[in-house]
């Protein structure tokens, strides 16, 4: 047989290359934006139209590109940037692969005009699937323009797979969150379909932070400070009270380069455990400067991943640092470092968040039924169940079909109910009729707001206008998800709609969810359309219902007064089926001998 390997045609090479360096349109703006940083510049514009896929500009003040290089630029493993392996273990620039112009220029229509300061005319090239159709000079200003159009033309596939402009849009403004947060030195100019979203100064890291995410940052903020032999720590975290649900804002950077660690994140968070509630995140913006000898940044293309020779120590010092944050601004009370102690031990608790609280009417008797407390009845007709002493745990998680048929076929009456105590800030103990039941806190509160919301919906009320409108400033990705879910939002009683640029004014809540942080809720929306576009999660009026309920209900770990309490207990009970959640879980257990037994078995 005769020898049947060949050398791939360049062109052919470098597509292959650019399958894995660009993957979407925001790889093109994160390679160009590094590029334009290594060639020193001071000032960068980056303009885009419909989420790069039409237009992806970067324009740079940096050191430009001689006439002979700028053909060269766009070969592969063409870099002014190393030249001897030896180099790639103290690599000071974002690139140094040669690889980002090249796989570009094989998948796209690329333009350059670059001139640098100590030549009269510059560089104007244009390149076509890594065909150069043109080379000539041109007059243009110092620094470099690079326009990128048409991406993926000659590679369907990858057209194709690219999502909605929406969620395209946000994977570009988090590319250019992390660039700017990295060099707060250089001024980004940033432009969407015309419209300014950034203007963002030269700065401090501090206010860097806080252009980009508001200026509700600027009090959130707690420095992080520590410096070893191995690694020196700068930055921020997020103080704890201003954790959230989603996973909002956490950056880490080595040597001014954004990278991800799974390892380094927990650390961080490790470190606030138990200063936040369960399935809240912190936000973070850390430096880490290291000997460039002792990372590797080249095991990954788009070198996100960084390999650390010294994880495990600076492992330890991120965690130690992050808690010595937390405890010098006394957000936690008399934090011991040395002790791993719990929440309890610490001294006198803080309250940590501010969550919705439950409606508290200190006349309000659970025992009258259809008066006071948050309760809505429905008729004249008591709305209470007479609570069936044969409803069991066993029974309701065995069949809840015949259960609810049960319950709802039993004769309204009354019926007693009283809390009795708190158990570990999860479950209250409480006393119906002559029953002892065991309710799980945050499913009772979720299943309350969740009948609210519906009932809202059927008599048209959706919504309580606000004494004080509130506006909020968001981001400007989040703001392009906001807009595809404003419909929604209204829907479910969230009175809410543009205010300008990166702005929402919201005027009104649901109804029967006062109290509530109307921001919160519509942030963590946001946070829920961005991935929901992708996996259509809280399209339906039902599901945003549950959604809205898990999230603005009290949660565990919170604790009760008894009135609270009571008035909980109070509103379970005049929903239809207190007993199960609409995703079948159950909300109380029945505490009956037979389980008191077991408990004594032993
Ligand atoms: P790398 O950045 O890994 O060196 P690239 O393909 O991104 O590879 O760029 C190739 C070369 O082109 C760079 O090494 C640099 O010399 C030059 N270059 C690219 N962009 C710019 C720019 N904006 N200003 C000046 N030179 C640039
Ligand atoms: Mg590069």
């Amino acid at each position: 047989m005769s020898d049947v390997i060949k050398l791939l045609p360049d062109a052919v090479a470098n597509q292959i290359a650019a399958g894995e360096v660009i993957q979407r349109p925001a790889s093109v703006v994160k390679e160009l934006l590094e590029n334009a940083i290594d060639a020193g510049s001071s000032e960068i514009r980056v303009v885009i139209k419909d989420a790069g896929k039409t237009l992806i500009q970067v324009i740079d003040n940096g050191v430009g590109i001689s006439h002979t290089d700028a053909q060269l630029a766009f070969e592969r493993h063409a870099t002014s940037k190393i030249s001897e392996a030896k180099e790639l273990f103290s690599i000071t620039t974002k690139g140094f692969r040669g690889e980002a112009l090249a796989s570009i220029a094989a998948i796209a229509h690329v333009e350059l005009k670059t001139k640098r300061d100590q030549d009269d005319l510059g560089t104007h090239v244009m390149i076509e699937g890594s065909e150069i159709k043109n080379l000539d000079y041109c007059s243009c200003n110092n620094g470099s323009t690079f326009s990128v159009k048409n991406l993926f033309f000659n590679v369907p596939a990858r057209r194709n797979f690219l999502k909605s402009d929406a969620v395209e849009y946000k994977h570009i403004v988090e590319e250019i969150h992390r660039v700017a947060l990295a060099h707060p030195e250089i001024a980004i100019k940033f432009t969407n379909n015309g419209e300014d979203v950034h203007q963002l100064d030269i700065c401090n890291f501090r206010q860097r932070v806080v252009q980009l995410f508001g200026k509700k940052y600027n009090d959130k903020l707690v420095p992080i400070e520590e410096e070893t032999d191995i690694v020196k720590i700068t930055g921020f975290i997020g103080k704890p009270e201003a954790a959230r649900k989603s996973r909002g804002e956490q950056y880490l950077f080595v040597n001014h380069r954004f990278f991800k660690s799974p390892y380094f994140h927990h650390a961080i968070s490790n470190a606030f455990e138990e200063l936040i509630p369960d399935g809240h995140y912190p936000s973070y913006f850390i430096n880490l400067d290291v000997d460039t000898s002792k990372i590797d940044v080249n095991i990954h293309p788009t070198k996100t991943e960084i390999k650390f020779e010294d994880e495990r120590p600076i492992y330890q010092i991120l965690r130690t640092s992050t808690r010595q944050a937390i405890g010098k601004h006394n957000i936690a009370p008399t934090l011991d470092f040395e002790q791993e102690t719990g929440f309890e031990t610490l001294g006198k608790p803080t309250k940590i968040i501010t969550e919705p609280q439950i409606k508290v009417n200190p006349d309000y008797n659970p025992f009258n039924t259809g008066s006071g407390g948050s309760s809505r009845p429905k008729s004249n007709e008591p709305a209470l169940k007479d609570f069936a002493p044969s409803v069991e745990f066993e029974k309701v998680r065995e069949n809840e079909e015949q259960l609810e048929m049960e319950v709802e076929t039993e004769s309204p009456g009354s019926f007693d109910v009283l809390a009795i105590a708190q158990i570990d800030r999860n479950y209250i103990l409480a006393k119906v009729n002559d029953q002892v039941i065991i309710v799980d806190q945050s499913r009772a509160h979720q299943l309350v707001i969740f009948n609210r919301l519906k009932d809202n919906q059927s008599n048209n009320e959706a919504s309580q206008q606000l004494a004080f409108p509130e506006t909020i400033k968001i981001t400007a990705g989040d703001f392009e998800v906001a807009q595809e879910m404003i419909p929604l939002m209204q829907e479910v009683g969230l009175d809410v709609h543009e205010f300008g640029k990166n702005t929402l004014v919201v005027n009104g809540i649901p109804s029967g969810l006062e109290g509530i942080n109307a921001a919160e809720l519509i942030e963590e929306f946001i946070e829920q359309g961005k991935s929901g576009t992708e996996g259509n999660d809280i399209k339906e009026l039902d599901k945003a219902f549950q959604w809205i309920a898990r999230t603005s209900s009290i949660h565990h770990g919170q604790s009760l007064t008894l009135p609270e309490m009571n008035n909980l207990l109070s509103d379970l009970f005049q929903c239809e089926t207190p007993q199960v959640l609409p995703n079948r879980k159950h909300t109380f257990v029945v505490l009956n001998a037979e389980h008191v037994d077991q408990l004594f078995s032993a």
